[in-house]
């Protein structure tokens, strides 16, 4: 029973409705919907008036309980509307200079960014591991904006995702800061994502380190004086800390590398205090990460290898992206769902999608990077990327997962 709907509605840059118009609009356009369909965007070709066309650019559906993804809308559904618009403003990077290198050692964004459109929908876990991640920040800032005290109930807005490369754990977090602006928007006019590339900043010993952590905050602080702002702070690889902290104890790094990992430490637990910040970090390791910060962590979640329904979803991404490209002549790819109900037998109509599935058991044990890069290795090595049937390129991505397999 569909209790609860999320509707993202995307409107146009050069659109001048107000929101309120919007919601009217896509409230006629759901009122004629036999069923919406969860968790893939319905773009504005899809639309059946020219007033949401000339509107708006995508909508997204979800809900928290539901895995399947058609759904009929009942009365009783509640339905909340959503509507925002892509910054398209460029990047904004802060660089070390050493020794003729260049650096990166933190990017800014304003949220929604278009650099994001897309992203969340296309990282696939387990059921529940994205909803429940949502439901973990919606808390947080609900329990800070409340001002529950945190001496008596223990929460506070850390987030670690850790695994093993290539799970996507950087790209989850900038798709949740995305979700997070877009789902907050009636309390934030605005997101920010800053990204400290911890790796970058403590792999190597500048002294530059500690002046750009400190410069790097100071502004954090400044964009954390607007409470319309909500400001997202990004550490990937945090296991670079623990390894420097480690260094420094051994006696091989110099002492002021100590302190620029202290000093970052300090200036999070200050500024975890604003009800405005979120902390995201990921770590590349597995086992427990042994770090004074982790230990702050309210919500560690562990993003392993994606299993076989996953790596099914991300390859019918795939493919179906190289039907939009006539690359491969269009042919129906059925969901899991399909393939269940069936008891995964094979008819004429199930026959492709039975192959995809598959070769995505087959590739069971590659991280997501790995499998994104398996349809172009299928075209560049067994096809020379010409336009084939549904069939061909299976069989030549079949080639492609069994040299991935022999060659890492
Ligand atoms: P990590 O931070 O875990 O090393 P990244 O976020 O850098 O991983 O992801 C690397 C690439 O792999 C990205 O293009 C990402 O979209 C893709 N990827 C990884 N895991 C998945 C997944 N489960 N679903 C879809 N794409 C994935």
């Amino acid at each position: 029973m569909l209790n609860l709907l999320h509707v993202e509605v995307c409107q146009n840059v050069g659109s001048l409705l107000t929101e309120f118009d919007i919601k009217k609009l896509v409230q006629t356009e759901f009122d004629s919907l036999e069923e919406i369909i969860l968790n893939k965007p319905l773009l504005s070709e899809n639309f059946s008036t020219d007033a949401l066309k000339t509107h708006v650019q995508s909508i997204y559906c979800s809900c928290e309980q539901e895995q399947g993804i058609h759904v009929k809308l009942l009365k009783e559904t509640i339905i909340k509307i959503y509507v925002y618009r892509l910054n398209q403003e460029d990047i904004a990077i802060e660089t070390i200079h050493k020794d003729g290198e260049e650096i990166s050692a933190a990017a800014h964004w304003m949220l929604p960014s278009d650099k994001f459109f897309g992203l969340w929908e296309n990282l696939f876990y387990d059921p529940g591991v994205k909803e429940k991640l949502v439901n973990f920040v919606e808390t947080a800032m609900v329990y800070s904006e409340r001002q529950v005290n945190p001496h008596i109930i223990s929460w506070n807005k850390v987030i670690l995702l850790h695994g093993p490369p290539g799970t996507g754990k950087t790209s989850l977090c900038k798709a949740l800061a995305q979700k997070i602006t877009i789902r907050l928007g009636h309390k934030f006019t605005r997101g920010e994502l800053i990204e400290i590339n911890s790796h970058s900043l403590f792999s190597k010993w500048f002294s530059e380190s500690g002046k750009l952590v400190m410069n790097i905050f100071n502004e954090i602080k400044i964009l954390l004086q607007d409470p319309k702002a909500l400001i997202f702070i990004l550490i990937d690889e945090i296991e670079s800390l623990a390894h420097a902290r480690k260094a420094c104890t051994t006696g091989s790094e110099p002492s002021d590398s100590i302190r620029v990992v202290n000093a970052l430490l300090t200036q999070l637990d200050n500024i975890k205090q604003f009800p405005n910040v979120l902390i995201l970090t990921t770590s590349n390791l597995t086992e427990v990460i042994d770090v004074a910060f982790v230990d702050r962590a309210d919500i560690k979640l562990y993003i392993s290898l994606p299993n076989e329904q996953a790596i099914y979803s991300i390859y019918s991404n795939c493919v179906e992206e190289l039907m939009r490209t006539n690359f491969i002549r269009p042919e129906k790819i059925h969901d899991m769902e399909y393939l269940k109900r069936l008891n995964y037998e094979e008819n004429s109509e199930s026959k492709n999608s039975l192959t995809l599935y598959q070769l995505s058991c087959k590739s069971i044990n590659m991280s997501g990077r790995t499998l994104k890069k398996i349809p172009f290795l299928a075209h560049a090595l067994y096809n020379q990327a010409r336009e084939c049937s549904l069939h061909e390129f299976l069989m030549a991505m079949n080639f492609a997962i069994q040299w991935q397999t022999e060659n890492s």
